[in-house]
């Protein structure tokens, strides 16, 4: 099959190896990397974006980790209940320790890379409450957590000199007899394919929340890529359904659709109104109205808009302007600007016009707890794009310590995977397959794939969103099937902006393989639970606690969550949300 490839593509073709194969420069990608190289291994990091500008320097509120310097008597152990009560049972006990106990030592390391915390003046790190949490535990950066851990970790990479590449969009995993062997991909700007053989493969390619039509994620970020990678090398999903959807988003402009307006809006005062002028959440949760949970809050905004009483453009007024001015003006500064900028809309007048918006992944690729390793042996996943630590519903602040944990232990791991390697077999075979999938997308085919995307966020907006049911689901795969059959005659036309037209149509194959998983765990989970809503099957259902497995159309299966430790299960109590409000 080699053969068939012309002499100019050929020529265009880098070739790269390495030890260890970072896919994804966010937060959990360049953390793992850099365990690798501080190790001595040879690493090499690859996005699909600038990593100054990964997705993780969009998070605002916080990073957890029980250091004690607020409340002294918190510990480890009261976050991992806080995290497993929060989860509805689902989250992977050992995975939650692992976190829980090293997330001191995450922080620690993120300090020792000259990470600026707010800090308290006796010097310690300052820490808040965010979500449910028993005690302060959320330490943080201004509103700018997370630019402020992408900015540390992207010095760090380069004081150590880890090769990072900005502007290249993997295709696939190569992998002989269920061993990875490295990956295939191109680059945006000039579209030289890259071949990069690698002895281990860490997964850190973000989640698939960009499937729906409002999401907080930007264009080209969490379109499923690392769910299709998995599957198509070998691996399973556990738990795609599970997807936490954000109160508020903002509905225009379309090409910011999903922006987030700050939960901190509500927590300041801010009311919420339907279309016709209720104060709806007194129907909903009468005593805490908008300072409610975000996912009550959510499933409300979704239910005033689906039985009419939304506003004309489909969404719920969210009014700070009855704050005083100095208050939006010091408390809400981002907002304020966000509105000023996208909408030409001065908040301190007018009401926010939102919606329920995707925001999170909290199912993703199956790991082992211990080490984030996955079917495929050599192959890692980590960040959003792994699964275990959530469950049903996100402790807030915990994703952002989640990279910090496992990118040291899963660098570690696949440090330990290169050298024990006994032989670094390859395959031509594969090689092949992966070429040929880049050459049948450069065709002149009739179908546009900016309306495919759009058709298939349609879909899932539709019948997987905050609320589902069986028939709704159906439905949804239906459409998906059509969907589906027009992917293959998508035209793909690079030009001089580059290959972003051939980026886009792997993004549109991510995307329908994380919707068809979705779609299809979410049928098959018959019950509500935490942020999966069955209006069908509107309670939980005890026989369901446990995880979903999905590992290619139409095979789903049930997974025991291993038991809770007594010593953590004791901890395991209500904690009051009302006032802590997360992002
Ligand atoms: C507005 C907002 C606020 C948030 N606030 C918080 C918070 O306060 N606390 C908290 O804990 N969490 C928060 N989160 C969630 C958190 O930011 C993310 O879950 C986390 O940053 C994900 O990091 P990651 O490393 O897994 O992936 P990402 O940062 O999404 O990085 C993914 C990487 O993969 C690359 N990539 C993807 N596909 C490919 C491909 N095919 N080829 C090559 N490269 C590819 C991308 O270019 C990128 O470099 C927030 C999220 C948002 C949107």
């Amino acid at each position: 099959m080699g053969a068939q490839l012309n002499s100019r593509e050929r020529r265009s073709e880098r070739r790269i190896a390495t030890s260890v194969l970072v896919v994804g420069t966010g937060g959990s990608g360049l953390r793992a990397a850099i365990e690798v190289a501080e190790r001595g291994v040879d690493v090499l990091a690859v996005g699909k974006r600038p990593k100054q500008d990964a997705h993780t320097s969009l998070a605002a509120g916080g990073i957890n980790a029980a250091l004690g310097t607020v409340d002294p008597e918190d510990t480890w152990q009261q976050h991992a209940a806080d995290t497993l009560k929060e989860s509805y049972l689902l989250a992977n006990p050992h995975t939650v320790q692992l976190v829980a106990e090293g997330a001191a030592r995450g922080i620690e390391d993120l300090e020792r890379y000259g990470m600026q915390f707010a800090r308290e003046a006796d010097g310690s790190i300052s820490q808040r409450f965010f979500g449910a949490h028993t005690f302060r535990r959320t330490a943080f950066a201004g509103d700018y957590t997370g630019l402020e851990i992408q900015r540390t970790l992207v010095n760090r990479a380069a004081q150590l000199d880890i090769p990072v590449l900005d502007t290249v969009y993997i295709t696939k995993l190569l992998v002989r007899d269920n061993v990875i062997f490295g990956a295939y991909g191109f680059d945006l700007e000039d579209g030289t394919r890259y071949v990069i053989h690698a002895d281990a493969v860490i997964l850190a390619a973000g989640g698939h929340n960009r499937i729906w039509r409002r999401t907080s994620s930007r264009r080209d970020e969490n379109t499923g890529d690392s769910f299709r990678l998995a599957v198509e090398a070998g691996g399973r999903l556990r738990d795609p359904e599970l997807v936490q959807f954000h109160p508020s988003g903002l509905i225009e402009p379309e090409n910011a659709a999903g922006t987030l307006v700050s939960e901190a809006a509500r927590g300041e005062g801010g009311i919420l109104l339907n279309g016709l002028g209720e104060r709806f959440m007194s129907r909903y949760d009468p005593e805490r109205l908008e300072l409610s949970t975000r996912d009550r809050v959510a499933l409300a905004a979704y239910t005033e808009i689906k039985e009419g009483r939304g506003t004309a453009n489909g969404g719920v007024w969210l009014d700070v302007s009855q704050l005083p001015r100095e208050i939006i003006m010091s408390r809400l500064p981002r907002v304020y600007q966000t509105l000023l900028e996208l909408q030409l809309l001065d908040i301190t007048k007018s009401p926010i016009e939102v919606a329920p918006t995707a925001h999170y992944s909290m199912g993703g690729v199956w790991v082992r707890p211990e080490d984030h390793s996955t079917d495929v042996e050599g192959l890692y996943a980590i960040g959003e794009a792994s699964s275990g630590l959530h469950g049903a519903n996100r402790l807030g602040g915990n994703s952002l310590i989640e990279l910090l944990v496992f990118g040291r232990i899963v660098g570690q791991a696949a440090v330990a995977y290169s050298a024990g390697l006994d032989a670094h077999a390859r395959s031509s075979e594969a090689l092949d397959a992966a070429r040929m999938e880049v050459d049948a997308c450069l065709t002149d085919g009739p179908e546009n794939v900016r309306s495919l995307q759009r058709a298939l966020r349609d879909t899932m907006t539709e019948h997987a969103g905050v609320v589902r049911d069986e028939a709704g689901l159906s439905q949804g795969l239906a459409e998906l099937d059509a969907i589906e059959a027009r992917i293959p005659n998508v035209g793909v036309h690079p030009d001089i902006a580059g290959f972003q037209d051939l980026a886009h149509a792997f993004d549109l194959k991510s995307a329908a393989v994380a919707a068809r998983a979705t779609l299809e765990a979410a049928r098959e989970r018959r019950e509500t639970r935490g942020c999966h809503n069955r209006s069908d099957y509107p309670e939980l259902d005890p026989s369901l606690q446990v995880n979903l497995v999905w590992s290619g159309p139409g095979r789903v299966a049930r997974e025991a969550v291993p038991p809770i430790p007594d010593e953590i299960a004791a901890l395991m109590r209500e904690v009051p949300t009302a006032g802590k409000l997360v992002e």
